[in-house]
Formats: C-alpha cells, structure tokens, sequence
C-alpha cells in the first residue's frame, strides 16, 4: 500500500494532525494500539485539560469543538497560585488581560472522543485500529512499514504522535532528555461546601503540591502530587477516609469535600526529544514534548506541534514540494524547538524550585511570590500569554 502520511498514535495530538491535513488531496493513515471501540467510547482518565484560548480556537477551526457538550466545558476565570502555608497568593486575573477567563477545562476524554469524531467524518483518513509498527525502515525515497497485523505500507512520511514513551521514536534512533521528578500524581473529582469562584488553585505545599481546577457548580479536579508510595496509600484509602484526608490537605478552605467516581494515579515523567524530525519522519505531542501538568500545557503544546507540523506540510504541497524533503521538515523541527525549549526548561525549574522543602528554598519561594504579585505588568504579562489567540 502506498500513502502520503502516516501518523502512528491516535490521541489527541495525533487525530488533530490527521484533521489538519485531510482534504488536500493526501492519503493519511493512522495506526492506534488501541481498539476502535475504545478510540470511540473513550474511558474517563481523571485528566481535566486547562485549554488556552488559542487551544479553543484551534479546536473550533479543526470542527472538533462542535463535538463538546456544553456542560463538558468549566470556564477558568483566574488562577492562584499558593506557597506552603502563607496567607500570601499569586493572582493572575483574567481581567487585566481584558478577558472574562483566562481559558477552559475540559476532560481528556471529551477532547479524545470529539477529536475522534471529526476525523471519523474524513473520507482521506483511514484509521488502522489494534495494531502497531513491527518494523520500520527510512530512506531518502520512503518510509518501508510492517504493521502487527502483517500489513506492509510504504509511505513519503512518517510522523509519531505515540505517547511520551514513544515506540516509534525508539524506532526511528532518536533518543529523549528524560527527567523523572520521583513524585506521582493523583487526580479525581470532587464535590465541595464552598464555591471556588471559577478559580484554579496551583498550592505548593511543604511534603506535598496540590492543585485545584474549577469544574462546573461546586466540583473541581483535585489533584494531589506525592511520593509514589504515599500516593499508593492514599490510592487505597476508603472513599469517605480519602474525602477526609483531602480536606485536611487543603485545611479546609472548601469546606466538606466529597470524592466523585475514581482516583488516577500518574508517574510524573518529563520527556523532550533530541530532535524534532529525521529522514522522512517528524514528532509531535507528547512523543515531542511531554511537559510536566504543573503549567497545564502539554495537550496545548501538542496542539501548537501539529499545527506547526501542518502548516509546514502544507505549504510545501501548495510550493509543489516533496513532504518527506528535508528542508521541509527542519523547518518545522526548527520552530518547535523554538518554541517549546524555554517553557520546558522553564516548568523544570519552577517544579525543581517548589518541590524543595529546605528552609532557604521555602524562603526564596515565599519572595518569588511576594515580588511577582507586586508586579502588576508581569502579571498582566502571564495573563496576556494565556488568553491571546495567536498561540
Ligand atoms: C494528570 C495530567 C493532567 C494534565 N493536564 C493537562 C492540562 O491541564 N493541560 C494540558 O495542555 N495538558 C495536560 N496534560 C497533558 C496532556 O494530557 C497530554 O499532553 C496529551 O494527552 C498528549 O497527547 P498525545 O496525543 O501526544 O499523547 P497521548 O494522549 O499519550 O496519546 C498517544 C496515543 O498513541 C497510542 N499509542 C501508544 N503507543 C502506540 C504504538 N506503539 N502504536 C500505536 N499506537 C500507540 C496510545 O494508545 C494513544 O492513543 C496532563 C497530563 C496528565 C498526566
């Protein structure tokens, strides 16, 4: 079988790769381990997605937003962000930027299902389920493919969209600066006394970092970050044991909390790829940039990747190009790298900083916070960057 692009991995980034390239006369396939029963009816994974506004009208201009439910979006006014037990906070209004939020939740499973089904509705995609790459071979003249279920596909180019701990990228020799935190993450819904007033909470504790993103009514994701083991204990605790154990972690500033559905636990792993793109292949998603959640932007970034990855694609198409040239794909390894090295860097450093109990660290994060809350333009600067469309 001969094709234009293969993308292997149909999460998020993957299917909006897919939407954006259909209709240019290409033949896409996408390879997903996954059944298609589950692609369609994804499970809930506890993950509630801050989407940026650029996010949003990306969604919007791929015709994957029309998919959400209106009760599946909680809008996200302003955040706070809180340093042990200090009275003081970092407010980021979505006011000072002129906007009435700065962005939306949404859960991972709604953006997975909608995703999914805008990229159903293309008839240039065909989507090749419960199976994976067996072996791979790149040349100057295509990209050779045997699949698990004994398929062979040739293809001018291959792009990996496969998870933070991609299979593909393994394949294709490129390596990942990998940096793992040591801590798991544990996220669940939960109902509580007090209104959060549509506002995020990122509140670095001393032994432990909680987060809090505002659903609709008096719901919110909790999100607790620990030790691994600590996590696994607090994974076994009865329901209402654990409902009691969170409001004692967030001293009450709730009121009673109550646990909705299931917990998730996730090891919390960084991941940045050597490189961008090689011989007839690129990466995007998190097989590119996997980002710790403190900054809630990996799916944004993943969004931002495969834009990037099309734009380029595309341009190259209408110049009368080949999509495996590469010039081509340099480019877009270029602007990625651009763009995501200082944030990644970044959120390292910030979770380096906060998750440091000793005494001068808590003392230079509790001045961090002073100073940057007493910058108004540094603020309005933070607020800007996350509501502009522009990306
Ligand atoms: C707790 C938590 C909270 C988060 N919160 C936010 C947030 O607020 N904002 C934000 O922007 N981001 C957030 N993220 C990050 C976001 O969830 C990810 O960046 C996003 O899901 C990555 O999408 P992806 O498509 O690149 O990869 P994935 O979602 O990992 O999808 C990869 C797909 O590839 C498939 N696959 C894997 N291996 C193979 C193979 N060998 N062959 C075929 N198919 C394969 C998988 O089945 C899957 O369908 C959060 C992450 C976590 C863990």
């Amino acid at each position: 079988m001969q094709v234009d692009v293969v993308i292997v991995g149909a999460g998020p980034a993957g299917l909006c790769l897919a939407r954006s390239l259909s209709g240019n006369g290409l033949a896409i396939r996408l390879i997903e381990r996954q059944t298609l029963d589950k692609l369609t009816n994804p499970s809930l994974d506890g993950r509630e997605i801050a989407l940026t506004h650029a996010s949003q009208q990306t969604l919007q201009s791929l015709d994957m937003w029309r998919h959400l439910q209106a009760d599946e979006i909680s809008p996200l006014r302003d955040a706070q962000v809180l340093n042990g037990s200090s009275p003081y906070a970092l407010r980021i209004l979505a006011a000072t930027a002129g906007e009435e939020r700065l962005g939306c939740l949404v859960p991972n499973q709604a953006i997975r299902r909608a995703a999914f089904a805008a990229v159903n509705d293309c008839p240039d995609v065909e989507l090749l389920t419960g199976c994976t790459i067996e072996d791979l071979q790149c040349s100057r003249q295509v990209v050779a493919l045997r699949l698990s279920d004994g398929q062979r596909i040739n293809a001018r180019l291959l792009v990996a969209a496969d998870s933070r701990f991609s299979e593909t990228r393994r394949r294709l020799g490129i390596g990942a600066h990998m940096e793992d935190f040591g801590k798991s993450m544990l996220v669940c819904r939960m109902s509580h006394e007090r209104s959060h007033e549509q506002v995020a909470w990122e509140w670095f504790g001393y032994g432990q970092t909680l987060a809090l993103l505002p659903l609709n009514g008096n719901h919110a994701s909790a999100v607790l970050t620990l030790p691994p083991e600590e996590i696994n204990e607090v994974m076994k605790l009865a329901p209402d044991a654990f409902a009691r154990d969170m409001e004692r972690r967030f001293e009450r500033r709730l009121g009673r909390m109550e646990l909705i559905g299931e917990r998730h636990a996730y090891p919390l792993v960084g991941v940045y790829a050597q490189r961008f793109a090689g011989l007839r292949c690129a990466l995007i998603g998190d097989a590119a940039v996997g980002m710790h959640p403190v900054t809630a932007h990996g799916f944004n970034f993943g969004l931002q990747s495969q834009k990037r990855l099309a734009e380029v694609l595309l341009d190259a198409l209408r110049e009368g190009r080949d999509i495996g040239d590469p010039a081509v794909l340099q480019q877009y390894a270029r602007a990625q790298q651009r763009a995501s090295w200082p944030l990644y860097q970044a959120t390292s450093l910030l979770v380096r900083l906060y998750t440091d109990d000793r005494m001068p660290t808590r003392l230079l994060r509790n001045a961090g916070l002073r100073l940057a809350q007493n910058l108004p333009p540094f603020k309005a600067a933070l607020a800007r960057h996350l509501t502009q469309v522009s990306g």
